[in-house]
């Protein structure tokens, strides 16, 4: 069953387990594993325990060069593919990928540290879902045709944009690469993608099952850290687009190579999103509502925090502060923290040992600026093989808007709490931020969820629910968390440019000469 005495998935490498990871790794170019232009390997770390488990090529810009070539001369046939060929395709890579479930979801738990009862459930049949959904939409996508005058005629034709660039994070290593992936292949065109350093394999491993499926060189990886590699990808003169998620500083980056070559950007960023309870939520305590209010108080540790849209900011109002925060603090005891590879294990590890790090400073900042520590708040030691892991217990503090653990992106299970007296002070606590991605509200009143809405400063929020990522519903950033969107078939825009054939019907002259 892949699974130890206790019900926790074997580590991958170990015998019988679902999953295993070669012990090294090159850069997947033209359909194969081609070995790194300089020869160089950095060591890829495990979360779950802090040591190394295989070798990821280390890419520099001959890597990227390579890369950028094969993606052009796959492109010749691959623009050539009638929607109905690619569509079959994405269908088979979905098909394929939910065949390896189980593997998929415990290699991407062993890699990033998250919860396998996550990836099981979320991470992996998400992506299956967002191939599903290109593959279908790719297809209902119409061109147009405008009558200019009765002899002229404006055709307009949906065209790929050739080779476009990602970049990836670590913090949903597979899900991203598919929110890149599966649009930009619908459209037509082929990649070159940067995986994070800190989670290179999995998107190998990927690889390595669906390559098959697709023709060599339509999809390549070069793997390798952000300045050697993903600078050189981003700034590359023969790409035609740059999709990056990643942190804001970053994306300033991205966006000024992209300028020196004039392509587009989509940019999705940082986030310090505001979960806002209106005071009927605990009108009756006693319902089915009201608990999933509570979780959706809990759900910041989802994923343990590393999550863009982390609802990082509680914000109740004064009258039902005490008895929402009293329940809340009590569902978050109930957050069990283990083992990654154990499917009952809600919090996992941080991906790496430097957020690790930054999360334990955030926490003394938090300490230090006059915020009061609810619980949590400190590194947690889980004993035996998990000992040397990057594990965090679930912290909540309580606080102004104006400390820094309000203002800043901690991304780890951190939660800021602080109170609110009437609507207009809601809105304008939750707007009180540089940032504009996600944000939930809860009232069980139609009226004030529609309005608090629309007033919120954010590309998503949702509404008596949390962290739900569907493939057709819009996604992205709102101030500086970001520029365009993924998901849903606005995507697909954003990976083609548009053909216009403007045509003369007419056999008499123009009239001008
Ligand atoms: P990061 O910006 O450090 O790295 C992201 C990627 O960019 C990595 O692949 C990295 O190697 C590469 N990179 C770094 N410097 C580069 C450079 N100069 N040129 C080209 N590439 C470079 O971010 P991270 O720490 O990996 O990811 C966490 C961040 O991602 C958080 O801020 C989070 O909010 C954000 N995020 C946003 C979304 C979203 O959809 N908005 C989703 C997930 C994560």
């Amino acid at each position: 069953t892949g699974k130890d005495s206790s019900g926790a998935y074997l580590a991958p490498g170990t015998e019988g387990s679902v999953a295993s990871y070669r012990a090294r790794y090159g850069h997947y170019i033209g359909g194969e594993f081609v070995e790194p232009a300089k020869g160089l390997y950095f060591e890829n770390i495990t979360p779950v325990t802090g040591k190394p488990f295989c070798e990821v090529g280390r890419g520099t810009s001959e890597d990227i060069d390579r890369a950028v070539d094969t993606a052009w001369k796959a492109f010749e046939g691959w623009k050539r593919t009638s929607p109905t060929e690619r569509s079959n395709i994405l269908h088979r890579i979905a098909d394929r990928l939910e065949a390896n479930l189980e593997l998929i979801a415990v290699a991407e738990s062993w890699e990033n540290g998250k919860p396998v009862r996550e990836t099981l459930a979320a991470d992996i049949p998400l992506m299956v879902d967002h191939f599903r959904y290109f593959a279908g939409v790719l297809r209902a996508q119409e061109g147009s045709l405008s009558q200019l005058d009765g002899d002229t005629v404006a055709y307009h034709f949906h065209e790929p944009l050739g080779v476009v660039g990602q970049i990836i994070p670590w913090n949903f290593p597979l899900l991203m690469a598919t929110w890149k992936l599966a649009p930009a292949l619908a459209a037509g065109n082929c990649v070159v993608l940067k995986p994070a350093e800190q989670t290179p394999a999995s998107i190998l491993l990927v690889m390595e099952l669906i390559g098959d499926l697709l023709p060599a060189g339509v999809v390549n990886v070069v793997n390798g850290f952000g300045i050697e590699a993903g600078a050189p990808l981003a700034q590359h003169p023969r790409i035609r687009k740059v999709a990056f998620t990643g942190e804001t500083t970053t994306g300033r980056l991205i966006m000024q190579y992209a300028s020196q070559n004039l392509i587009p950007v989509t940019l999705e960023l940082g986030g310090k999103s505001p979960n806002v309870f209106f005071e009927d939520v605990a009108r009756d305590t006693g319902d089915s509502y009201y608990d999933k209010a509570l979780e959706g108080f809990a759900l910041f540790a989802l994923n343990n925090g590393e999550v863009c849209t982390c609802p990082s900011r509680a914000l109740i109002q004064g009258s039902i502060y005490d008895r929402l925060l009293g329940d809340g603090l009590e569902r978050v005891g109930r957050i069990k923290q283990g083992n990654p590879l154990d499917p009952t294990t809600m919090i996992g590890a941080q991906a790496s040992n430097d957020q690790l790090e930054k999360i334990l400073s955030y926490i003394d900042i938090g300490k230090e600026g006059g915020a009061k520590l609810l619980t949590g708040g400190e590194r947690v030691d889980l004993g035996g093989e998990l000992s040397g892991g990057y594990y965090v217990a679930p912290t909540v503090f309580e606080g102004t808007n104006d400390m820094r653990i309000f203002q800043e992106e901690i991304f780890g299970p951190v939660l800021s709490v602080t109170r609110f007296s009437d609507f207009d002070d809601a809105i304008s606590i939750a707007n009180d931020t540089l940032y504009g991605l996600g944000a939930g509200v809860w009232s069980r009143s139609g009226d004030i969820a529609y309005r608090a809405g629309r007033a919120i400063e954010a590309g998503r929020v949702w509404t008596n629910t949390y962290h739900q990522y569907p493939a057709h519903a819009a996604f992205g950033g709102y101030k500086q968390s970001g520029i365009g969107r993924e998901n849903h078939l606005k995507m697909l825009e954003h990976y083609q440019q548009t053909k216009n054939l403007l045509v003369s019907y007419a056999d008499g002259p123009m009239g001008f000469f």
